[in-house]
């Protein structure tokens, strides 16, 4: 039937940077609210949603780094710009009518929930959004890596990976007109070629784990739903 959705539960993971919109710094409230619609209309079909968010929007570990900050102290700072993200789009989400719980990796429990993955399940159980802050918790990685985890974690369907895209290219699509988008790729040709889909960790993490991802444009109008509802969108990457 092809009113039904063609996954159960879903990691979505959302760079920081997606929040910016039209800004330099910080998040972008249209953007914001654009994004908690889609997340809400996906919850609404039924579809149980965790969203891991990055914040390179507002403070990157490795760019702190290079400006004479402890990478370590840098990449804590980074986590925290996470959890702001979090607090955010939960805010966004809950206006845009759906409930929500914020978990963060690192104890920040007065501000959200810690995050212990079977109440993260029951969350989403109960067809709550679950947006998973502060990445692994640890320094020297990503939130793409924290979105591969928690994804294995909470045995979701597929993986999302929302971009400015739609898709990957094997060239930079705004600098290259002749640049090709691939519907489909492996793991392997992802690490080997280097496409930029994800880090090394990350992809690795998902081909031992066999989490399909999905690569997309979060702002083409449509596309997140017609991806839930089973059609082909974007860039798919498997086995
Ligand atoms: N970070 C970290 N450990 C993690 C996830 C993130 O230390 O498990 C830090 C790291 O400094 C990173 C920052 O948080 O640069 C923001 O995350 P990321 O760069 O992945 O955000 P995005 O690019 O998705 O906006």
């Amino acid at each position: 039937q092809d009113t039904q959705p063609a996954y159960r539960r879903i990691l979505l993971k959302l760079s920081g940077e997606a929040l910016l919109g039209e800004h330099h710094y910080g998040v972008d409230p249209a953007v914001l609210s654009q994004v908690a619609e889609e997340v809400c209309e996906l919850s609404r079909r039924g579809v149980e949603v965790g969203i891991v968010i990055g914040g390179g929007n507002i403070f990157r570990g490795a760019g702190l780094a290079e400006g004479g900050v402890d990478r370590v102290t840098g990449d804590h700072m980074g986590m925290l710009a996470t959890v702001i993200n979090a607090l955010a789009l939960q805010d966004a989400i809950e206006r845009a009518g759906r409930f929500c719980r914020v978990m963060s990796a690192i104890r920040i429990n007065q501000v959200c929930e810690d995050y212990i993955r079977r109440r993260a399940v029951r969350h989403l159980e109960k067809g709550r959004v679950v947006v998973f802050a502060a990445g692994t918790g640890n320094p020297f990685f990503t939130t793409d890596s924290a979105a591969s985890l928690r994804a294995i974690e909470i045995n979701a369907d597929l993986m999302i990976k929302a971009t400015k895209v739609d898709g990957v290219y094997d060239a930079d699509p705004f600098t290259q007109t002749d640049a090709r988008r691939f519907d489909r790729l492996t793991y392997d040709d992802a690490l080997e070629r280097r496409l930029g889909v994800m880090d090394t960790t990350a992809l690795v993490m998902c081909r031992d784990n066999e989490l399909p991802i999905r690569v997309m444009n979060m702002f083409a109008k449509g596309d997140l739903q017609r991806l839930v509802m089973g059609e082909s969108v974007g860039t798919l990457v498997e086995g």
